[in-house]
Parts: structure tokens; sequence; C-alpha cells
């Protein structure tokens, strides 16, 4: 049994009489000092880790001066805020001791749309892709680009100064800011735009700190002119933060320069008003091959000449990490594999407003590449992706790429800490040969690209932060990046922010960095905002040091190796945040998007279970050896205690492990962060390794037993399904279920039952004998049917046409005896009994596949398990189980031969989220099934249905679930829902309940198109 984990680190009682002070000042968003989340919110991207006091959750712009009107008061003097957005900075930006003011969750509406005059209004905690997403319909967008468009917050972009891919023309951040609303230090709330000389000689002799700020920024704008201009460098990226440079523009005083990039050290940004382009019409992009990368960044200097909209460079370290990654399906046509190995790539894209333009500009491009191609330093060849679809699926690859960089193999993994710098263009290739050399020289790894066009230069340096001595070296090596790039005239903060690295600021400014003090001391007197980031307000605070903030690395120093190694499908998390995407189409992750609660992300899971490692290796308990003696122990060893445990959890009494219990719950387990995460932190992995263990200290609730063993009751039940439709039809039974048991809305069980229509059709079971027995002709045409307990019991007709087709078009299908799969065991954390069931059936499923014949699954969840939990139960010994869909897609050339057997039709599939994140390439297969059966197929990108497997129908998830519906499939399946069809049996059960729609299976489609 594992022990309570009690001792956590209290909140300081400074902080709780804040909330407490802001809930009586009638504060409307959420307060929150539970250590779950400030354990979720103690990292970002960074190698930092730091815990805050709490976190708060404001609603909008009154509760942020709230927060302010608050701190500016003695008794809070010492409280310390930190604003927050999406938390993916790179250098500990948004990490506070103090209180974490995390403006995402509510404030995050798009105010207002202006397309004549192309502009825009929105709160701070917007996604720029969700941003994108409602300009898309004007024809216009948001232009400063960043990789994490998918999560990051117009607040968290407006603060770093965020810019990328295409920033030599369209510039950063800053460039596209029109209005910004701050709630300054004390809460007044200032409205900031470019000002007129009479404008801001007016709002300079204000007495408040409106005035004071302005007084401040624009005398050191004067008196500092001349070192201004020599210390702000010229670049594309130029300085973010504090941008003096910029203050003064078109005989305009624009405060705005100062407050972008400022890193959250100057005040809260509420609102803002944002300048909109017109999306180009048409773009394309020229992907040249290269046998060194050295030779792709000299030449893209070159190639910067012909005018392109933008150029990016990728090593061929970050190509094969891509090639290995889910994306690369979407991109793969684009770069074949041929004999010559590509070392580098350059990526050229040209935007333009009509075809002809477009044509005109490639056709020059072209023919400068055709003149030099194979020469020495210059490409070997190219692929050119036409179209915006086209385009951005590359794009979604590059910008992948950062996160990729994190999925290597092993302790060293790649980390962020010189991985920005900037330098003029030119001068890219000779700084990258030194920058190399220092990392050759500290004998490390590493994997590189950039926006070569801006000068900026992307590295990861692959180090295990758990060593100390190889964390050691993030000092030196971060001092002779820093040196490098100040002799190329360069910067160390190309364009993540400074944060932690802001030590490296005094030494850059000289003899300007005490004005930019002053700036910090107008704006924050008592260094309250985001403390010892960009600049301190005096000489007695100090800037944090990149050596001197914890580390994750040093608290993951505290869990044991064997333990380590026994959550490696977690630990691994880097916080890069590709699981808090935005996108409701996209199936990463529906418990938070539902949600919007942190806890309930991968991420979130991923950090509470590495808090539970540690804590219980504090206690000196191994949850590995702690889990195998569990499973040794009869069901009765220890239930006094658990019930005694429970009763105290009843009671109030605290226990980490509750917290922990809380966020792995939420997990619809649908397995989205398995696929698509960078590194494939799989939260169902560990989170049933939790429960195992949770439950050796707790009871499990009646419904877990209940699900857990449907698979093995329902054989039973399913010869006389009137006895179990039949009560589930009454209300009393229906509401003791759904309060009693806790499962609402349970399925009846099909009406025909699958062995009688497998009699109707002559499908025989599959037994060693009867495999035996085939001739030749038949074994070529043969497949087996691995059953599941929820097409066949509740879904049998699917499974029957199934057959029925297979019969229609020549195959000789048969029907594997049904054994339990334990899928819903696993998820529940039964793992003793998974163990068991996984090898009763592997070794059926083993004999029949010792014919040769195929083994296919109907449904993707179900059959996926064979490749996911049993692989790693059983390594090699896992049964093979194909999806219907790829077993199909090899029988091309049979299909094609059938096809005249099929009337034309058009379909549209909407997949299961398992499928579409594990087995991507599977959608294909529907689809080139479809292709050579003479149908037409479309595949619509989806979220999770929200059901995935029983989660739907607990009765503690099912208002969770119904938002996750609502989310992507409502919107789909309302309206003319034409012809859709759906691969999964939750998804087909969760659009009867919730939209009323009965949607097909994909082979129930093509049957309804057979002739005659
Ligand atoms: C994989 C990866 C790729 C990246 N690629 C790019 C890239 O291409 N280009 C780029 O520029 N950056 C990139 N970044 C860095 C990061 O995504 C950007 O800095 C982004 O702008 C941060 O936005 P956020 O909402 O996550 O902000 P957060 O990380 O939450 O915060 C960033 C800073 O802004 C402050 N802040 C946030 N909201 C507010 C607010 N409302 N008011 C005041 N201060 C606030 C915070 O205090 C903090 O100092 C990348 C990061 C990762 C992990
Ligand atoms: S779980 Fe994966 S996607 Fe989410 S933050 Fe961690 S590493 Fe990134
Ligand atoms: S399994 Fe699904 S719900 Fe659970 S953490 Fe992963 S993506 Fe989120």
């Amino acid at each position: 049994m594992i022990p309570a984990l009690r001792e956590v680190d209290e909140v300081q009682a400074l902080y709780l009489q804040f909330l407490q002070a802001l809930g009586e000042a009638g504060f409307r968003g959420d307060l929150s000092p539970c250590y779950a989340s400030r354990t979720v919110l103690a990292t970002d991207n960074s190698i930092y880790q730091v815990l805050p006091q709490a976190v708060v959750y404001p609603r909008n712009t009154r509760d942020l001066q709230l927060i302010m009107e608050l701190a500016e008061r003695e008794e809070f003097h010492q409280v310390v805020l930190s604003p927050r957005g999406g938390g993916t900075g790179t250098n500990g930006q948004s990490l506070t001791d103090g209180l974490v003011v995390d403006v995402s969750r509510h404030m995050n509406r798009i105010l207002e749309i202006n397309p004549g005059e192309r502009w825009v209004r929105v709160q701070a905690g917007v996604v720029k892709d969700q941003l994108n997403a409602a300009l898309a319909p004007h024809g216009l967008f948001f232009a400063p680009e960043l990789s994490t468009s998918n999560r990051a917050t117009i607040g968290g972009m407006i603060n770093t100064d965020a810019s990328g891919q295409g920033s030599c023309v369209y510039g950063k951040t800053r460039d596209h800011v029109l209005e910004l609303s701050t709630v300054l230090m004390g809460g007044e709330l200032w409205q900031s735009a470019p000002l007129g000389d009479e404008q801001l000689r007016e709002t300079s002799a204000r007495e408040d700190r409106v005035g004071r700020v302005h007084r401040v920024c624009d005398q050191i704008a004067w008196d500092k002119a001349e070192l201004i201009e020599r210390k702000f460098p010229k670049l594309n990226r130029c300085l973010t933060g504090y941008d003096l440079a910029h203050i003064r523009r078109n005989d305009t005083f624009d405060l705005n320069s100062v407050l972008c990039g400022s890193e959250g050290t100057l005040g809260f940004i509420a609102e803002a008003k944002l300048n909109v382009l017109p999306i180009p019409k048409c773009a394309a992009l020229i992907n040249l091959k290269y046998d060194h990368f050295q030779d792709a960044l000299r030449d893209a200097t070159e190639l910067m000449r012909a005018g392109p909209t933008s150029i990016e460079t990728v090593d061929s370290k970050v190509l094969q990490l891509a090639m290995e990654d889910i994306v690369w399906h979407s991109v793969s046509e684009f770069f074949p594999v041929g004999d010559r190995p590509v070392r580098g790539i350059n990526l050229v894209e040209y935007t333009a407003d009509s075809e002809e333009e477009l044509d005109s500009a490639l056709e020059r491009f072209t023919a400068q590449i055709d003149a030099l191609i194979g020469q020495p330093g210059k490409s070997f060849g190219y692929s050119i992706a036409r179209g915006h679809a086209e385009v951005s699926r590359i794009w979604g690859m590059r910008k992948r790429a950062v996160g990729l960089l994190g999925n290597v193999q092993g302790e060293k993994r790649p980390i962020p800490f010189v991985e920005d710098t900037a330098v003029p263009p030119e001068h890219l290739a000779d700084f990258i040969a030194e920058f190399r050399a220092v990392l050759d020289d500290a004998g490390l790894s590493y994997g590189m690209f950039g926006h070569v066009d801006a000068g900026v230069l992307h590295v990861r340096p692959a180090i295990d932060m758990k060593d100390p001595e190889q964390a050691a070296l993030v000092r030196p090596i971060t001092d002779k990046v820093a040196a490098l790039t100040q002799k190329y005239h360069g910067l160390l903060w190309g364009e993540h922010g400074k944060g932690v690295r802001s030590e490296y600021a005094p030494a850059f400014f000289g003899e300007l960095y005490p004005e930019l003090q002053k700036i910090k001391a107008a704006f924050d007197p008592r260094n309250q905002l985001n403390p010892g980031k960009i600049a301190t307000p005096s000489r007695i605070s100090a800037l944090l040091k990149i050596d001197e903030v914890v580390t994750r690395g040093e608290l993951d120093r505290a869990i044991p190796v064997q333990v380590w190694d026994g959550y490696s499908e977690g630990v691994h998390c880097n916080g890069n945040g590709a699981c808090f995407n935005w996108n409701p189409d996209d199936p990463m992750c529906p418990s938070y998007k539902a949600t919007r609660e942190r806890i309930h992300s991968p991420k979130g899971r991923a950090m509470l279970m590495k808090e539970w490692l540690r804590q219980l290796s504090a206690k000196g308990v191994d949850p590995v050896g702690a889990a195998r003696r569990f499973r040794e122990q009869s069901f009765f060893v220890g239930l006094p205690g658990r019930i005694k445990n429970t009763l105290a959890r009843a009671r109030g009494e605290y226990d980490f492990n509750h917290e922990v219990n809380e966020a792995m719950q939420g997990c619809l387990a649908c397995k989205s962060c398995a696929g698509q995460c960078p590194v494939k932190v799989d939260v169902p992995e560990f989170r049933s390794k939790f429960l195992e263990l949770y439950y050796s200290r707790y009871l499990r609730p009646l419904k877990d037993y209940f699900v857990g063993g449907l698979e093995f009751v329902m054989p039973q039940l399913a010869r006389m399904p009137q006895l179990y439709n039949w009560p589930l039809k009454l209300k009393p039974v229906r509401w003791l279920l759904e309060r009693g048991l806790g499962l609402a809305d349970s399925p009846p069980l099909a009406r025909k039952s699958l062995h009688k229509s497998m009699h109707e059709l002559g499908v025989p079971y599959a037994s060693p004998d009867c495999l035996a027995a085939m001739g030749p002709a038949q074994r070529e045409r043969a497949v087996i049917l691995v059953q599941d307990a929820f097409t066949s019991y509740f879904d049998a007709e699917v499974v029957a046409d199934t057959l029925r087709l297979l019969k229609q078009l020549d195959f000789f299908p048969l029907v594997a005896p049904f054994r339990a799969n334990g899928k819903p065991l696993h998820v529940h954390g039964f793992l003793r009994q998974f163990q068991r069931v996984a090898l009763v059936n592997s070794e059926m499923l083993a004999e029949l596949a010792a014919s040769g014949v195929p083994l296919v699954g109907v449904d993707p969840s179900m059959t996926l398990t064979y490749r996911g939990e049993y692989g790693k139960l059983l390594g090699e010994r896992a049964p093979k189980v194909q999806l219907l869909q790829e077993w199909l897609a090899g029988q091309r050339e049979h299909l094609e031969r059938q096809r005249h057997r099929l009337r034309p039709a058009s379909f549209h599939l909407l997949p299961h989220c398992t499928e579409q994140t594990i087995a991507t390439a599977s959608l294909r297969d529907w689809q080139s099934v479809f292709t050579a059966l003479g149908l037409e197929l479309h595949t619509e990108n989806l979220g999770c249905c929200g059901m995935a497997g029983t989660y739907g129908h607990e009765t503690g998830h099912k208002e969770t679930s119904r938002v996750i519906f609502q989310q992507s499939w409502a919107p789909r399946l309302s309206g003319d829902t034409g012809p859709l069809l759906a691969s999964g049996y939750s998804c087909r059960c969760q659009a009867t309940r919730f939209a009323g729609v009965t949607l097909r299976h994909p082979l129930q489609g093509v049957l309804a198109q057979l002739r005659g």
C-alpha cells in the first residue's frame, strides 16, 4: 500500500491573506492555492521549475485591477505577481515563487473585428490560431508567426514580442500592435496608443503612475538618444522589451514599444487592438535539398536576394525526427527518400496576389536554382508545394520541429538555453561554425534549424539535467555563446525573450542599463511584477541568474533510476505545451479543451505524476516494487486499511494522492497525447499505473468493477438480450444505474446476436483445425475478424454487415471466438487482471495467426490496444491485429476488380480520435480502399467525440463528455448531415446519444452501394 502524502510545501500566510482579500474585494475569477495547480504551473518549456504560492484566473479586466490595487496596499508589498498566458516560454518568463495570474482560462474572447479598417480587439488570453480562425472568413490574418501558434496567447506574444517564420516581411508582434489596455501597479487602466506631442504633454502632466511612466520614458528617449542608437542592434529581430529605439516613430511617442516584450514586468495586458492583414491569395514553397547544413545556410543568404517571403533552414537531425513523427505522413510526398542523404533543407516561400504573379516569381527562382543545381555548395534537388493547403502542411512540420527536438531517446534531452540567437544574416554561417565548435568541444549533440532570412538559429543541445556535471555546462556554454553573439553584433535573446537569461542584460546594455532600471522603477517601484527579469528597479534588487534558479533536473534527481525508467512514458514531458492545442477539430487533448484546467492536460498529468514519484521517493517508497507486491496479494490483504483510509478521505483528510487522482480521473484515455505529443508522453499508460497504486490505499468505486468486468459478463447476457434491455427502459433502473452505480445512458445490447447473423451468413468461427482444412484458394481470400465486446454485443449489426460485405466482395471471412481484450481493465488500472487477460487472448490469437491468415479488428480503439498496451506487455509476442482499412488497403488489386459491382458515391469519414493520432496513416488506407472501389471519401478533421469507451457513460463525466461532443462533433452533425460515416463504436454511440443522428460504419456505407 502506498503511503499518504501530506507533507507538501505550504502556501505562505501572506498569500493566503492576499487570496482572501481578493475574494472579499469581489474578485470574480478563480483562486487556487491547491498544490496540484501550483505544481503544474511551476514549469514552462524552460529548464527551470519554480513552485508558485498560488494561481489566480481573472475573469475580466476588473479582476486584474483588483489584483493590482491590493498589491499596492502596504500589507501586500511583499506579494509578487507573474502574469501568464500559454506558459510556452522557454526561459522561465512566467515562472514565479509568488502568485501566478493566468489570463488564458477566462480572458480569451475576440471582442471586435473590423474588416473595413483591418483591425481586431481581443482579450489577452486569446490564442493566436484562435484569432486567425476567426479572421479567416474575412480574408484577414494576424501576421506575426510563431511555432506555438496553436497555444501561445496574444498577451504572451505581446510580452515576448514574438515573431518567427516570415518576420522579414511581416515583422514582429510589436509592429502590429495598435493599442494596449494595460493594468498598472495600483490598478490604473491605461489605453496606450501612439501619442502626438500635445497628447504626450497632457499625459505626462498627470500626477498618477500613467503620468510618471510617460515622463520617465520620454525623458530617457530624448536624453539618451545617441546611446540608444548605438546600443540597440539594427537587426530584423531587434531587441525585445523596453525597446527605447522605437519609442519615437513618425513624430509620435509610442509607449507600446516599451510594453511589447516587457515579459510581464511592467503591467498586465488586458486587451489589445491589433492590425491585421489580407491573407495572400496564392502561396508556394520550394523545398531545396543539400549535402550539408552549412551549405544550406550559406546558400540561403544568396537565395534571399531573389526576394522570397521567407526562408527557413532545417538540418538532418530535425528532418530525421520529423520522419519518425506523426507529422511525416502529411509531408512525405515532398521529401521522397532517395540514394543521396539529405543533410540540410531550405524551405523558400513565395506569396502573391494572383497565380500569374506567383508563376512568374517561381519561374525566375527555379531558373536561378536550375542553373546551379548540383554544383558544390548548392542544392542538388527540390520539390514544390503549391497552394495554402500544401504549404501549411510543410509549415506545420517545421512548427513541430522545436518540440520534436525534445523527442530523442535516452536521458540526454535537447534543452533550451541558447536556442534563439540572432546575428546579421550575412554572418550566420560563420557564427554557426563557431557555435558548433563550442558545442562540439563540450561533446554535446544537437539539432539545428532556423529563420535564416532573419539570422535566427534554433539549437537545443542534448543534456541530462539530472546529472550535476552535465547541468553545470549550461553556464559556460551560455557565456561563450553570449560572447559570440556580441562578436557578430547579434543577440543572445533573438526570439524567445530573456526570462532567467536577463542576467546578460546589464553587460549588453552597459551604461544604458540604469535607464532601463528607471523605466522599471516608474512602473513597478517595489519590484512586485515578475521580479528578476529584464531589469530591476534599483541597485539593491537583483536579476535572476541562469544557474541560481531551481531546475527541473535538480528535482528530478530525487527520483531513483529504476522508478524513472519504470515511468518513462511520463517523465520526459518538457512543457512545450503542444497538448494545450486550441483547435477544437484537433484530437489533442479533449479533457483540457473541455475544462481549460491545466491539471486536466497531458502536461498537467505528467507534472503531477513526476511530483508524486518524487514525494514517494522522499518517503523511501519504490512504486514499481509496490505495484509488483500489490499484484501478488489477495484482494483481502489490506482491505481493512483501505476502508479506514477511504473513511478518512470522506472526512476530508488531505492527501496529495487525491489531487493526482482527480487529474487522472478526468482523462478519457483517448491516447491522443501518446500519438501527438512531440515527446510521446503517454498519459493512459502511467495513469493506469497510478490508479493501480491509488486503489491499493483506497477503495475502488463499484462502477470500476462493473466496467472492468463488462467484457466477461457480456457473452452471457447476450444470450438473452431482452433480460438486459428491458429493465434499462425503466426509469427507476436508469436512475439507480446513474446515481447508485455511476453509469449513465447505458446502451442496450444488440437485438440480433452476431452469432445468429454468422449462422445466417454461413461465416464460421476460426479455429486451428478449420484454418488448417482450408485450401490455398480459400486461404488467399481468408481473413479472421477479431471480436471486441463493444461492437460484437452492442453494435453486432456493424460486424454482421462487415462480414456480409466481405463475402460479397469474394473474401472468405472467419470470426475469432470471443475473448476479452482487457482494455477496460487497463484503463481503470486493474493491471494484474489485464496481464492475465492479455496472455490468454494472445495465446488464442497466436494459434489462429499461425495459419498465416491475417487478423483484423473492427473497432479502432480496441484493435489498437494490441499494438499499444499489448505491445508494451508482450513485446514481439503481441498479436498482430490490423485495422480493417489497413488490411483492405493491402487488397487493392482485388478491390479494383470488384469496382464494377458498386454504384459510385461520395462520403465523409468522421474518424475515431485514437485512429487519427496513433495510426495516422490508416486514414489514408480508408481513402485508398474507397478509391479502389470507385467511391469517394473525404476525411474530416475532428476532435474527440467525448465518449472514449466508457468515459462518457460515467455519471461523473457525462457533462464533460457532452461539452467535448459540442466542441467538434456537434457542429459537424448539425444541419445537413449528408453521407457521413464513423469508424468508432464510441463515436457512433455518442452521435446517437447527443445529436440523435445514426451514423454508419465506413463498410456499411460501401455495402449500401453494392448493385443488386
Ligand atoms: C516549441 C516552442 C517553439 C517556440 N517557437 C517560437 C517562435 O517561433 N517564435 C517566438 O517568438 N517564440 C517561440 N516560442 C516561445 C513562446 O512560445 C513565445 O514566447 C510566446 O509568445 C509565449 O506566449 P505564451 O502565451 O505562452 O506566454 P507565456 O509563456 O505564458 O508568457 C510569456 C511572457 O509574457 C508574460 N505575459 C503573458 N501574458 C501576459 C499578459 N496578459 N500581461 C502581461 N504579461 C503577460 C509572462 O509573464 C511572460 O513573461 C516557442 C516556444 C516553444 C515551447
Ligand atoms: S505532455 Fe507532451 S505536448 Fe504536453 S507539454 Fe509535455 S511534452 Fe509537451
Ligand atoms: S489520453 Fe486523451 S484525455 Fe487523457 S491526457 Fe491524453 S489526450 Fe488528454
